[in-house]
């Protein structure tokens, strides 16, 4: 877990913190499917800004994430670039919403702002290209690689069988 200690400054309303942070990401799972960061360790960029009434913090960094694609289940890369941004109230009576759920004490937690900024900007399905083909819903092989459509046999053969069976009565 990455966290970020607060204590470590001290800012003036109007006065801003950059710094570049290292956060470790968790493999990702989704749509029942695992996928691996990569790199595990990425580089963020923290911008602390203080206002009068409070604190802004703004999160910026890109991740890339392996894993199967949902269609055809081969390698699929996603790659993700995300800017969010929390606010904290300096008054503690304030509505908590004005307060973010990732400061604890002076500890920011980068690792699950991480984790819930990427889950946020999760695309519906994650692919390995935007027009993957997928399987084939009849014998399973790769549309991707093997492109191709299945003969389909009119009429059932129980059925055929009747129809002779009709035309001979
Ligand atoms: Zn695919
Ligand atoms: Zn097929």
């Amino acid at each position: 877990m990455t966290t970020f200690d607060l204590r470590r400054f001290r800012l003036w309303s109007g006065e801003q913190h950059r710094e570049a942070v290292e956060i470790e990401l968790e493999p990702l799972v989704y749509g029942g499917q695992r996928y691996l960061p990569v790199p595990q360790t990425i580089e963020a960029e923290l911008t602390i800004t203080r206002a009068t009434s409070g604190t802004v913090f703004a999160l910026r960094f890109e991740n890339r994430f392996f894993g199967p694609c949902y269609r055809c289940l081969n390698e699929a890369e996603l790659l993700q670039q995300i800017t969010v941004s929390e606010y904290q109230d300096s008054d503690p009576g304030a509505d908590e919403e004005l307060h973010t759920p990732y400061l604890e004490g002076s500890r920011l937690d980068l690792s699950a702002w991480a984790r819930d900024a990427i889950a946020l900007a999760l695309p519906e399905t994650i692919l390995c290209r935007f027009d993957c083909a997928g399987l084939c819903p009849e014998c399973g092989r790769d549309l991707n690689h093997e492109p191709h459509t299945h003969e389909h046999v009119e009429v059932d053969s129980r059925w055929s069988a009747l129809e002779k069976l009709r035309d001979e009565l």
